[in-house]
């Protein structure tokens, strides 16, 4: 009999492995079948923002590869509007709900690729169904939102609530569509991807950029009329709003999983071997925003919800279940997004995770300029390095400024994966040319000003 792959979500993990399984295994083989439960496969969740802002223009743009493209060009049977509400790993089975034609389909498998991604953390106040209330999580997300911001009457005031990376790209995109916007964070800086020092940056772009920022608020309801939601209660008082975007950050979607007995990890994540093999369930294999992973700073286990994550994990489980072999290296928290022309890059261990990994350090911060100073269009560019104390090894990096500053980040990130001290980076052969760097490069700079603090 033919070897069977079920696949349960049809995005990034889930596509990728099944791309991958089927380049290694020809369709008489490996049957593959996909389920997923939204409209669409193999969309760039990360697009969304851009599209709500309107600087993409058209929701096809942020899909890569269409059930049709999965059908024709790898003979994957996509099954869309399919939710899988039930496996049972004894029988070896999967249950799928049909969510517009109703009834369900039992299909068997040999290998199970879960790739269930996650969902916005949706507090007790949120619950509820009062309209207007948005995750993004997914293009349908987007899309529901995009109709909300189309239909009559339209939305003028809109609070995002919590200030992590999507709810930051999210406030710009409103912003851009003409709203009022609120941020509302009960922290001290939306943008706790990096340290409150870097951070105070994004928030004064923010402010620049003409979204109030509300920090040290924390928002406890909900107000209505007639259905649509009409503010947000706070501890601070209300604010009136006509839309809600939760940006509180994401949960795995583990539940399905956890019910069939897949074991979770310390983080919340499906628990996951580096070839991405779920823990003690042979042929049963997990990748992207529904696993933990490795950090390979702090040696903990961690959920970093990245699209480029769950590519390469689906990748390399594909490869396995096609026969072959590769493994998952763990992560560095590397991450880069931007506020207006303002662009920020992170990568490894914050101040307090390098506390709470237990590390001495010191942490150093140098500004210095896009390019040199006297050449057109220089900007500001802010760098913090930590380095463990005395050893020098870099522990993390934040970047934030203008003219490709967050893709410095990366130069900061191979550094850091291959354990290299301050010192070391101090010798680095970076390019320079004066409309590319000042004749020390910020990174440079930087890592001479840790080598500074250390010697102290
Ligand atoms: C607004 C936004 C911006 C982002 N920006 C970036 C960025 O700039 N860089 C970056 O690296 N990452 C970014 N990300 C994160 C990135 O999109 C995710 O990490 C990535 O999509 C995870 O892929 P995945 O396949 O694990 O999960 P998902 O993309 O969430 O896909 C899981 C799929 O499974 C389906 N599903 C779930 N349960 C079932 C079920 N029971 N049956 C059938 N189907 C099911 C869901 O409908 C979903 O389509 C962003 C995310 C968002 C929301």
């Amino acid at each position: 009999m033919t070897e069977r792959l079920i696949v349960v979500g049809g995005d990034a993990a889930g596509m990728a492995a099944a791309a991958q399984a089927r380049r290694r295994r020809g369709r008489d083989d490996l049957e593959i079948i996909a389920f997923e439960r939204g409209h669409f496969t193999s969309y760039s969740a990360c697009g969304i923002p851009y599209w709500i802002s309107g600087l993409v223009t058209d929701r096809e743009q942020l899909v890569a590869r269409s059930p049709a493209t999965h059908r024709e060009e790898f003979a994957i049977d996509v099954r869309l509007r399919h939710e899988v509400v039930d496996i049972d790993l004894d029988r070896r089975e999967v249950v799928a709900r049909d969510l517009d034609g109703g009834g369900e389909v039992r299909e068997r498998f040999d290998n199970l690729m879960y790739a269930t991604g996650a969902s916005p953390k949706k507090p007790e106040w949120a619950r509820g169904d009062v309209a207007g209330v948005f995750g993004v999580q997914t293009l349908d997300d987007g899309s529901a939102l995009r109709a909300w911001l189309e239909a009559d009457p339209r939305p003028r005031r809109a609070v995002v609530v919590g200030g992590g990376y999507i709810g930051v790209e999210m406030a710009e995109a409103l912003v851009r569509r003409g709203l009022s916007v609120t941020l509302v964070d009960r922290g001290e800086q939306p943008m706790s991807t990096v340290d409150p020092d870097m951070a105070r940056l994004v928030t004064e772009a923010m402010c620049g950029l003409g979204v109030t920022i509300r920090t040290g608020v924390r928002v406890t309801g909900l107000t209505e009329h007639e259905g649509r939601v009409s503010g947000v209660v706070t501890d601070d008082g209300p604010i009136p709003t006509d839309l809600v975007v939760l940006g509180l950050g994401v949960r795995p979607n583990t539940a399905l999983g956890e019910a069939a007995g897949l074991p979770l990890g310390p983080t919340g994540g499906i628990r996951v071997d580096r070839r991405m093999r779920v823990t003690g369930a042979p042929g049963v294999w997990a990748a992207g925003d529904c696993v933990e992973t490795l950090h390979r700073v702090s040696g903990m286990p961690v959920h970093v919800p990245l699209g480029t994550h769950a590519n390469k994990q689906g990748r390399v489980a594909g490869i396995n279940i096609g026969g072959g072999y590769a493994t998952f290296a763990g992560v560095i928290g590397t991450a880069v997004t931007k506020v207006c022309d303002l662009e920020v890059g992170r990568t490894g261990l914050r101040e307090r995770d390098a506390r709470a990994a237990g590390f001495e350090f010191v942490s150093v911060i140098a500004e210095s300029t896009s390019r040199a100073g006297y050449y057109p269009g220089a900007r500001p560019m802010t760098v913090k390095l930590i380095a463990e104390r005395p050893s020098g090894r870099l522990l993390g990096a934040q970047i934030v400024g203008w003219s490709e500053a967050a893709k410095r980040i990366d130069t900061l990130a191979v550094a850091l994966w291959n354990q290299m001290t301050v010192d070391d980076m101090t010798a680095l052969d970076l390019g320079y040319a004066p409309p590319y760097s000042p004749v020390w490069d910020p990174v440079l700079v930087a890592a001479r000003k840790a080598v500074d603090a250390l010697a102290r």
